[in-house]
C-alpha cells in the first residue's frame, strides 16, 4: 500500500492549488453574491489543462487518471466549491461518457473542445417528476427520418445555459417491462431547434453555479447524436454517475479541508478570556473530529479513484466516498461557523458560503439516502459490481 502522492500528482495538486488560492478564492465572494457565472474561470481552467484532465491526448485533452481528477477538484473546493461542481460535473460526467461510448467522429468532434474549455458539458437526467428515480424519466425521443424529436423538461441542470454540449437522457421505448431498458443518451447542443434554457433556480448555497431547466419542445437532434446503443443510454447514465459521485466527494472534501483551514485560522486570533480561543479544550476538540473526518473522507476518495483508475469495480467504494465526504463537509461547515461564534453567521466570513454550498453535496448525483441504498445493495450482495 503505498499513500504517497507521485511527483507528477504532486505537481498537478501544487498547480491547483495556487490557481484556486490566487486567483478564484478573491473572486469567490463576489460571484456568490452576484449569483453570477464565473465564465473566465474556464477558460483559465482550460488553458492549465483542467477541463479534459482525464480526456486522451489525442483529443485535447491531459489524458491523466481520476486520482489526478480528484486532486484538482479538491483544491479547487477549497476556493470556490461552485466552480468545483462545474468543474467535476464537466470532467467526470459529458467528458468521460462522451469519451467512452462516443463514435469516433462524436470524439473528434466534442472532446477537443470541451478539453480546451471553449464549451463546457452538462449532464441532464433529472426531471421534475423523477429525481432519485431516474430510471422512470419520461423525456421522450421519437426517430423522425434520420433525426429524433426530444420533448420534455430537464431540471436542476449543472451549467445548463451555459454549456456548449449537453448529455441528454430521454426516453425512446414506453412499452419495455422494466423502464431502464427503454432509456438512450443524446449528445445535444444548445443551438439545435426547439432547446432553450428555462428558469435559473434561486438556491440556498453554490450561487456562483448555473443550474437551471432545459426545456426540449420538439428538439431536433439528428442520428448521429445518439451516444452508445438505442435504449442502452441508463447503463451510460449509471456508468457516468459512478466517477462523478468520485468527483463530488472530491469536492466535499475540499469545501471540509476549507472550513478547518479558515477555523483554525481564526481561533489563533480570536481571544475571549484573555486566551485566544484555540486554546479552549473544546474548540480543539472540534478540530480534532473535523481533521480525523476529513482524512477518512479523503482516503476514501482517493481509494475510489485509484480503483477506478485500476479498471476495478468502484460502483460501491464511489458510493461510500460520497456518502461520508458530503456528511464531513455539513459536518465541518456547522463545527466552522461555531468556532466563528457570531461572525460565522455573517457574510463578513467565508464559513457562511462553504455552510450554505456543502449542503448540496448530499442531494446532487444521488442523495445521502441513495447513497445508503447502492452499498446496501452490494453488502446484501444484490448489486451488479461495477
Ligand atoms: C445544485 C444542484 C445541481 C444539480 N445538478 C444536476 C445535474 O447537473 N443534472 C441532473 O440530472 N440533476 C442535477 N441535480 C438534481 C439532483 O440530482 C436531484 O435533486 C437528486 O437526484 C434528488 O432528486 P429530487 O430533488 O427530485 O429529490 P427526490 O428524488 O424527490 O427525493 C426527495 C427525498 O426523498 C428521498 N428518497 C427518494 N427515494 C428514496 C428511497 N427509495 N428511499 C429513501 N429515501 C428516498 C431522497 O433521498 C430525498 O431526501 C442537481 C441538484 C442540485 C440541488
Amino acid at each position: 500500500m503505498d499513500f504517497e502522492l507521485s511527483e507528477e500528482q504532486k505537481l498537478i495538486q501544487q498547480t491547483a492549488r495556487e490557481y484556486a488560492q490566487s486567483t478564484l478564492l478573491p473572486r469567490a465572494v463576489d460571484y456568490d453574491r452576484r449569483e453570477e457565472f464565473p465564465r473566465q474561470n474556464y477558460t483559465e481552467l482550460g488553458e492549465l489543462g483542467f477541463m479534459g484532465i482525464t480526456v486522451p491526448e489525442e483529443y485535447g485533452g491531459a489524458g491523466l487518471d481520476d486520482t489526478a481528477m480528484v486532486l484538482v477538484v479538491e483544491e479547487i473546493a477549497r476556493a470556490c466549491p461552485s466552480t468545483a461542481i462545474t468543474l467535476s460535473v464537466h470532467n467526470s460526467l459529458p467528458c468521460r461518457v462522451i469519451g467512452w461510448f462516443g463514435s469516433e467522429s462524436q470524439k473528434k468532434k466534442y472532446l477537443p473542445r470541451l478539453a480546451s474549455g471553449e464549451w463546457i458539458g452538462a449532464y441532464a437526467v433529472s426531471e421534475p417528476d423523477y429525481g432519485s428515480d431516474a430510471a422512470r424519466i419520461q423525456t421522450s425521443a421519437v426517430k423522425k427520418g434520420d433525426r429524433y424529436v426530444l420533448n420534455g423538461v430537464k431540471t436542476w441542470i449543472t451549467t445548463g445555459a451555459n454549456a456548449g454540449a449537453v448529455v441528454v437522457f430521454a426516453r425512446t421505448d414506453k412499452n419495455v417491462e422494466k423502464p431502464h431498458r427503454g432509456i438512450t443518451a443524446f449528445i445535444v447542443e444548445p443551438s439545435f431547434p426547439g432547446f432553450s434554457a428555462g428558469r435559473q433556480e434561486k438556491k440556498l448555497g453554490l450561487r456562483a453555479s448555473d443550474t437551471c431547466q432545459l426545456v426540449l419542445e420538439d428538439c431536433e437532434v439528428p442520428e448521429e447524436n445518439v451516444l452508445g446503443e438505442v435504449n442502452g443510454g441508463f447503463g451510460i447514465m449509471m456508468r457516468g454517475l459512478d466517477g462523478g459521485r468520485i468527483g463530488v466527494a472530491a469536492q466535499a472534501v475540499g469545501i471540509a479541508q476549507a472550513c478547518l483551514d479558515a477555523a483554525v485560522e481564526y481561533s489563533k486570533v480570536r481571544r475571549q478570556f484573555g486566551r485566544a480561543i484555540c486554546e479552549f479544550g473544546m474548540i480543539q476538540q472540534k478540530f480534532a473530529d473535523m481533521a480525523a473526518r476529513i482524512n477518512a473522507a479523503r482516503l476514501m476518495t482517493r481509494q475510489a479513484a485509484w480503483l477506478k483508475d485500476r479498471g476495478v469495480p468502484h460502483s460501491k467504494e464511489a458510493s461510500m466516498a460520497k456518502l461520508f465526504a458530503s456528511d464531513t463537509a455539513v459536518y465541518c461547515a456547522e463545527q466552522a461557523v461555531q468556532v466563528y461564534g457570531g461572525y460565522g453567521y455573517t457574510k463578513e466570513y467565508p464559513v457562511e458560503r462553504y455552510f450554505r454550498d456543502a449542503k448540496a453535496t448530499e442531494i446532487y448525483e444521488g442523495t445521502s439516502e441513495i447513497q445508503r441504498i447502492v452499498i446496501a445493495r452490494h453488502v446484501l450482495g444484490l448489486a451488479k459490481r461495477h
